[in-house]
């Protein structure tokens, strides 16, 4: 979603700062035009003490003497240029008398109307005459245009280049400065009834609020205000959005800056923008910083192998300034992580970020009042079931039913739909679920039946199997990458999960590539299989390091790579013994999965051939059509995990 676009703070600074490059510009733009002005002249005196300048009279003497040195007069306008015998240019300018024209005054052409021997004979005498049309200002601007030019593209260049630095100066003037803005009074607040659920973390910054709105009732009574609240949480928990309605509820200046806009600083410029920011918060109290996604700058110093020492001094300044804080400094610093167990332990000490407010997946009422929250102001039909949907969606975040609410709408209005109906609820669900149906993917008939009994597999192995979830609805309608999908869905939420439910997930997982062997044979293993093999390996990998469900290791856990406590650089923290019992540990979760999936296909083949039929006949079936045909599967005794 979105964020507020949120007004940037003044900078005072930078004012001072645009005036001082506004100055260096004048002058050095001032440089520039005298140098152009230098060179203009210099090269116009050029010409003229190139040329010695002659009395009229005496060049039309010469000229119209035989013996006379001049070889052309070239006529422009007024200006005469003058070439000597034996030159090719001119060297000797003169101008014409205001009286009468230069033929009046005696410069006659000697060889006007010759031809042939006679004419070169008289030109070896006396001076070609020309007349050239008076281009002169022409000339001149053409001159000077070509002259020009080059200075022109150089100006030009120069204050392209000083706008460049001056913007690079700007920015890494600003560098230093923090990103962090100030939510503006004139944009939508977002207040706590925007948050639907959460009522305990809601109540724990409520309390915050309470603390920068009336310091004097808490000091009264000797109680230290909190300087650091910690939101932790899933992704989409809608931490940020809280964040923001503490803004809206508190009235008092929210300076807002994310964890990863330090990433794409240069080295040593994180830390001086924490600096900055905590100094802006400061003389702003009372006021609260908010540092979103913390974990990107303030991970186990150890856990990324020496990597991050920019990081590192973001972080340090972070604790600095946290310390530095007087209990009455008025500031609170709120942040914000998907990952606690990655932040630097330091961060999490008393006088820093020492209260937590975890914020929680909804469970099914609160997922209820955020779609609620998300369908107002959408026109809905009458008998549209919210209650329904939020049954459904076990597990997603609020981030993700915002997504369903709106692709709901997209749906609907695809559809041509005056309101969101039930179905467009449910093409909206499956679409953010899993991706979009396609259709128009055309399968030809083996991979038809192929995917029926593929799916037929997973539904039948999950419908017997006693710790698994109910089949909600089978399809063989291609939708994002998959071929098809089965919908197991809980029927109210649950925190925790037994072993049996497990093992239970692993066996329907299996279940569709073992229908495929039972049906088409062994060796025609299909690639229909492999998101159903991945969440097998990641499931099994993590009951036996995460959760000590191993049959030998019972009880223990194992430190992982994912969760930051070793880095392939520092190794595993145990040995190569350890970890090959890990790995057989899961393949044996893996295979005794396939077992039982087996075991229950084969004791029920007859339901199998007949649920893969009626798919390839209706393409989805919802529950209710189910229920008859699984009716008849039974689990066989050896695919039994309890009694
Ligand atoms: P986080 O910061 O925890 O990753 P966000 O605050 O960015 O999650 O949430 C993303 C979006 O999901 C929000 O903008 C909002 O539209 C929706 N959302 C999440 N939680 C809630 C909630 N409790 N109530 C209403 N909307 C929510
Ligand atoms: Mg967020
Ligand atoms: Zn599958």
């Amino acid at each position: 979603m979105a964020e507020n676009i949120k007004k940037p703070v003044a900078r005072p600074n930078n004012k001072a700062n645009a005036n001082k490059s506004n100055m260096v510009r004048s002058v050095l733009f001032t440089f520039v035009l005298i140098c152009f002005g230098a060179f203009i002249i210099a090269s116009m005196t050029q010409s003229k003490t190139q040329k010695t300048e002659v009395p009229i009279s005496d060049v039309i003497q010469r000229a119209n003497d035989p013996e006379g040195n001049i070889s052309k007069i070239t006529v422009t306008g007024e200006t005469l240029d003058i070439t000597l015998k034996g030159n090719d240019q001119p060297t000797e300018t003169s101008r014409k008398d205001s009286s009468g024209t230069l033929y009046d005054q005696g410069l006659i052409n000697h060889c006007d109307d010759m031809m042939g021997d006679e004419l070169s004979d008289c030109q070896e005498k006396y001076p070609t005459i020309e007349y050239k049309e008076d281009t002169n200002t022409w000339g001149i601007i053409l001159d000077v245009g070509l002259t020009v030019l080059p200075i022109i593209a150089i100006v030009v260049f120069l204050s392209w280049m000083m706008r460049q630095a001056q913007s690079a100066n700007n920015q890494s003037m600003s560098f230093g400065k923090s990103k962090a803005r100030l939510y503006g009074a004139d944009k939508k607040k977002v207040t706590f009834k925007d948050v639907a659920g959460n009522e305990s973390a809601k109540q724990d910054l409520a309390e915050i609020v309470d603390f920068l709105k009336n310091p004097k009732k808490y000091e009264k009574l000797g109680a230290k205000i909190p300087r650091g609240v910690l939101l932790a949480g899933d992704p989409g928990t809608g931490k940020t959005l809280m964040a923001r309605a503490v803004a809206g509820e508190a009235d008092v200046p929210f300076f807002s800056i994310s964890g990863s806009e330090f990433a794409e600083m240069f080295v040593g410029v994180g830390a001086s923008r924490v600096r900055d920011l905590f100094s802006k918060a400061k003389k702003n109290a009372p006021s609260i910083i908010f540092i979103d996604e913390i974990d990107a700058v303030a991970h186990k110093r150890d856990a990324r192998g020496g990597a991050g020492r920019e990081d590192e001094q973001t972080l340090n300044q972070i604790l600095v300034e946290m310390d530095g804080f007087d209990n009455d400094s008025g500031v609170i610093v709120i942040a914000a992580t998907n990952r606690v167990d990655m932040l630097d332990k330091a961060l999490l000490r008393p006088g820093r970020f020492d209260r937590h407010v975890n914020v929680t997946l909804p469970e099914r009422k609160d997922r209820l009042e955020i779609l609620k929250v998300h369908f107002k102001g959408k026109p809905v039909e009458e008998n549209v079931d919210l209650e329904a949907l939020a049954k459904k969606t076990a597990g997603s975040s609020g981030a993700d039913l915002a997504n369903i609410a709106n692709e709901a709408a997209i749906t609907a209005a695809r559809e041509g739909h005056k309101a969101i109906s039930n179905a467009d609820l449910t093409e909206a669900f499956e679409r953010v679920a899993i991706g979009p149906e396609r259709k128009s993917k055309v399968m030809n008939d083996k991979e038809r039946k192929i995917t029926a009994y593929h799916e037929a597999g997973h539904a039948i192995v999950g419908h017997v199997l006693p710790d698994s979830d109910p089949v909600h609805k089978v399809t063989i309608i291609p939708r994002g990458r998959t071929g098809g999908v089965t919908w197991f869905l809980p029927p109210e939420d649950r925190s925790y999960k037994s072993i049996y439910e497990l093992k239970d997930i692993l066996a329907r997982a299996m279940g569709g590539r073992i229908a495929e062997k039972i049906i088409f044979g062994k060796d025609a293993v299909t690639t229909g299989a492999s998101s159903d093999l991945t969440n097998v390996a990641e499931l099994a990998k993590s009951m036996i390091i995460e959760e000590g469900m191993g049959e030998g290791t019972r009880n223990l856990v194992f430190p992982s790579e994912a969760t930051g406590y070793y880095t392939i650089s520092t190794g595993k923290p145990y040995s190569e013994k350890t970890a090959e019992l890990i790995d057989a540990e899961i393949k044996m979760l893996s295979d005794e999965a396939a077992k039982r999936a087996e075991e229950v296909l084969k004791a029920n083949k007859a339901v199998l051939d007949k649920l893969a039929e009626e798919l390839l006949a209706h393409e989805t079936l919802e529950e209710a059509e189910l229920e008859p045909i699984l009716k008849g599967a039974r689990i066989p005794e050896i695919a039994k995990l309890h009694k």
